[in-house]
């Protein structure tokens, strides 16, 4: 069995991949158990901050890691809020996701509808050691459209504007297990497991 540190505080993100790596032989281990705080996250693409923060966990503990990093690219705003889109309205806490999507519609105010094209992207990194010259890295999108107005409760971020054609609703309107079945985070992970063999 060999342990894997997840570089990351989320408790949701944990449980999630330690159920996608049950049958692995793989022991899932959060980097608050190490007392590893967060790395600063001072990439300019999602797949750097998602090595950064493997690197730091790999250094911190000595064990493998897996990071991942993921956000909101918008077309008509040039990629942003990109690998900003927690931080987009720079507001911190509870009330955040709100302001962020506040200020998209504001910055999207003069989109018509077939110009609010968008997707979330997610970064996926699994790293062996602190000094590993390969890491892998895998990649998942999601295609969208940003609405007018919000829709739905389920989620979190920029759920409620996110309209997925194919679904006909936002992804804050969709079952959790149907938006973790199309998700970003969810083809990026796919994408890794099935690399799993790759020696580690
Ligand atoms: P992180 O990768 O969990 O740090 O996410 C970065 C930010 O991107 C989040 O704070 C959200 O604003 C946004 N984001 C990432 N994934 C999703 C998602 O599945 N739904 C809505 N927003 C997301």
């Amino acid at each position: 069995m060999s342990r894997i540190v997840l570089a990351s505080a989320n408790q949701a993100k944990l449980q999630e991949m330690r159920a996608l790596l049950a049958d692995k032989q793989v022991e899932l281990l959060s980097q608050d158990e190490f007392g590893v705080d967060a790395a600063d996250e001072t990439g300019l693409s999602f797949v750097e901050n998602a090595i950064i923060k493997a690197r730091h966990a790999c250094r911190e503990t000595g064990l493998a890691a897996i990071a991942d990093d993921s956000g909101l690219e918008v077309d008509a705003l040039d990629g942003a809020p990109g690998i900003y889109s927690a931080r987009y309205a720079d507001c911190e806490g509870p009330g955040a996701d709100e302001e962020n999507n506040l200020k998209l519609l504001s910055e999207l105010e003069q989109a018509p509808e077939g110009e609010r094209s968008a997707r979330f992207q997610c970064a996926i990194v699994l790293m062996r050691h602190v000094a590993d010259p390969m890491p892998l890295v895998c990649q998942g999108a999601w295609e969208g459209r940003i609405l007018f107005s919000p829709r739905g409760e389920n989620g979190f971020g920029y759920d409620p504007l996110f309209f997925v054609p194919g679904e006909n609703c936002t992804s804050a309107e969709l079952p959790p297990a149907r938006k973790n079945a199309l998700s970003h985070r969810a083809q990026a992970i796919g994408k890794l497991l099935s690399c799993w063999n790759y020696p580690h």
